[in-house]
């Protein structure tokens, strides 16, 4: 059954994969809570080289049928004992929650990655976790209304409540901790840079930068996927992070439709149209974009 999603591990082999490489970073892993389902969801904290409070963290696979993000967070990992990676090192302590949704992960390998992507994008009870998260309260001097679904049948159902689901609380209660200074958020497919909602011009604009930073440390190049006007504040994770930890805080597309659309027209299963066959591609174009933001972002003071 896992064949069908082959390279792509399996969730006992994805943990094993992370401990074996944090801990030879000198790295711990553990988890942070359960799933619906009672799942661990696990975190490797990786220790800065240098004496310093401040920390950045990489997350992934908050869809369950993402698993290049969790590649792509593995990628990141990997470097970090490179000298593409070191240097983020001598910054920050680095903290990588590299499978947010792991339900929807296992429910999609249990499928084999064939049905309605509503279905493994979601937690077990049917919740799009990045939809979920509390939203901020003080934000200037307008608010725009809230996005994100009341059909319990939609892709993008919020859920009855903010927090409403043990991924997202628990998560916010690690983040309310570690309240790290930046955060890549991992997700596929469209090739898309995607900030948070912010209401004032300067904010928006050193968001513009840092996605610019990002971009140029990539083969191929993503855009930034923000409107001053017309965004809204959706639940996603960004916003929270941004808003409520004062977090420099992106969420990143891999697998980018312009560059896979072979596949996508191809696809045998919803699976392959979110994740590439040549995974190595997408990591190797995008890790550096993740240090790239991590480190443009640790340039700067934090959000006000
Ligand atoms: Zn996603």
């Amino acid at each position: 059954m896992v064949d069908e999603l082959s390279p792509y591990p399996d969730l006992p082999t994805l943990h094993a994969r992370f401990a074996e490489e944090g801990h030879a970073l000198g790295g711990t892993v553990g988890a942070y809570g359960q799933s619906v389902e009672g799942r661990d969801l696990m975190m490797l904290s990786v220790p800065a080289t240098a004496d310093t409070e401040r920390s950045v963290t990489v997350c992934a696979n908050i869809h369950g049928i993402e698993y290049i993000s969790s590649e792509v967070a593995f990628g990141v990992v990997r470097a970090l004992s490179t000298s593409l990676g070191r240097g983020l090192r001598e910054r920050a302590a680095v903290h990588v929650l590299y499978c947010l949704n792991p339900d929807g992960r296992a429910r999609c390998a249990a499928a084999a990655g064939v049905g309605r992507v509503r279905d493994f994008r979601k937690n077990l009870r049917g919740v799009d976790l990045n939809r979920n998260f509390p939203r901020p309260v003080d934000t200037g001097w307008f608010r725009l209304p809230f996005t994100g679904s009341d059909d319990e049948d939609a892709a993008t159902y919020r859920g009855p409540a903010e927090a409403s689901e043990p991924e997202v609380s628990q998560l916010c209660t690690a983040l309310d901790e570690l309240r790290p200074w930046a955060s890549v958020n991992l997700h596929s497919f469209m090739g898309t840079f995607i900030p948070p909602r912010v209401a004032d011009r300067a904010t928006y604009r050193t968001y513009a930068r840092l996605c610019r930073a990002a971009a140029a440390a990539q083969g191929v190049r993503y855009r930034r996927l923000a409107s001053h006007w017309f965004d809204s504040y959706t639940g996603e994770q960004e916003d929270h992070q941004h808003h409520v930890h004062k977090t420099w805080a992106v969420c990143v597309e891999s697998f980018p439709v312009t560059r896979s659309i072979r596949q996508h027209l191809r696809a045998p299963s919803a699976f392959w149209r979110f994740n590439p066959r040549d995974v190595a591609r997408w990591v190797d174009n995008d890790v550096p974009a993740v240090l790239a933001f991590l480190h443009a972002a640790l340039d700067l003071p934090r959000p006000v």
